[in-house]
């Protein structure tokens, strides 16, 4: 923490930013260690850096927080108090215009909005986040396990949903990084598709997309698998995915950009009849957050760079009839990509020799 800080400040130092207020709770949290940064900010002072929280989270925040708490409920005055006048750096991304405008009042001072402010530092993973975002991962693919054992005919996505984050939470997880996607028959044709009513059939594909949340950190990952034998139009869907897939996850190196990597799966997909059905991009950084930087899409200009945390998701969707998404989570390394995902992805029908 103490070197996420030192790093911070050599930041903000090269953005001419000498006072820095960090309101963005995934920033509080990956600077601090708190554990409740929606109720915290951190003000950076040539001199100091403090959590601002109120007395609710005062035994948290002397349990967890790296840097030295500030209990006061009026958070403002404690920056007008600490930052002596002139110009605040403050997250243009973040703020609200009326706590913004409430800010100026109560402090005085002329708040220089900057976006993404941490960006540049949080993309790279430490070597200790790379280790909780494995444990997560880890954690994700045992749930996965779990829920294919229960996954027949007759049972509705809602209850499969609900069993992965049973065992999530029951195995040591925070809770899922996102609303848990199941979507079976035509609804895996909705890349979004969080878990319905619905009762799964015989015969359908069934797409999941779930990802444990472990110590703070998001874990990431998608498979199809039918129930049931499918139809061959299906079944090369599904292919053409996976090729897709795994050409990707082969392609992933330090140097390679966001547009480049996108290709080599759109590419593919284009090669096999379905480039029109791959309707969004390609995959994203992992961390705190559940969606962050690098993005890996036909417009990111993002290259990889070793210690970056993705993930390689390509999918096609033929409305109201089906779809498949293939998604793994991969840490990039000097020497290409490491994935983190471990479940199996080679097509497989849970019904066979059941
Ligand atoms: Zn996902
Ligand atoms: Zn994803």
């Amino acid at each position: 923490m103490t070197a996420r800080l030192e790093r911070t400040r050599q930041h903000l130092a090269t953005l001419g930013v000498e006072r820095m207020l960090i309101t963005t709770p995934s920033n509080v949290r990956w600077l601090s260690g708190f554990t409740a940064p929606e109720d915290a900010r951190i003000l950076i002072n040539p001199t100091e850096a403090v959590l601002l929280t109120d007395g609710r989270y005062i035994a948290q925040a002397e349990e967890e927080s790296s840097l030295p708490a500030v209990i006061e409920r009026d958070w403002m005055g404690v920056v007008r108090d600490r930052a002596k006048g002139g110009a605040l750096g403050v997250e243009g991304d973040h703020l609200t215009m009326a706590t913004a405008r409430r800010l100026e009042q109560e402090t005085g001072l002329t708040l220089e909005p900057h976006d993404r402010v941490l960006e540049p530092l949080r993309i790279i993973k430490d070597a200790a986040e790379v280790d909780i975002i494995r444990r997560a991962a880890q954690l994700t693919d045992a749930a996965y396990a779990h829920v294919l054992t229960q996954l027949r005919p007759g049972v509705r996505e809602v209850d499969l949903a609900l069993a992965i984050e049973q065992y999530v939470r029951t195995h040591g997880g925070e809770g899922m990084a996102f609303d848990i996607i199941v979507a079976s028959g035509p609804r895996s044709a909705m890349p979004h598709g969080t878990a319905s009513g619905r009762t799964i059939e015989a015969g359908e594909l069934v797409t999941f997309d779930l990802g444990a949340k472990v110590d703070g950190y998001c874990a990431d990952m998608t498979r199809t698998v039918a129930v049931g034998p499918i139809s061959t139009e299906h079944r090369a869907i599904f292919d053409a995915v996976l090729e897709a897939q795994e050409r990707a996850v082969a392609a992933v190196r330090p140097g390679i950009s966001g547009i480049a990597l996108d290709a080599v799966a759109r590419d593919s997909l284009t090669e096999a009849g379905f480039g029109k059905a791959f309707s969004h991009s390609l995959g994203h950084g992992v961390g705190i957050d559940i969606h962050e930087a690098p993005g890996l899409s036909p417009k990111s200009e993002d290259v990889l760079e070793p210690g970056m945390m993705i993930t390689i998701e390509p999918g096609a969707y033929l409305p109201g009839d089906a779809g498949v998404r293939i998604e793994d989570l991969v840490l990039v390394t000097e020497q290409g990509g490491e994935v983190l995902s471990s479940s199996p992805k080679a097509f497989t029908d849970v019904l066979a020799g059941a």
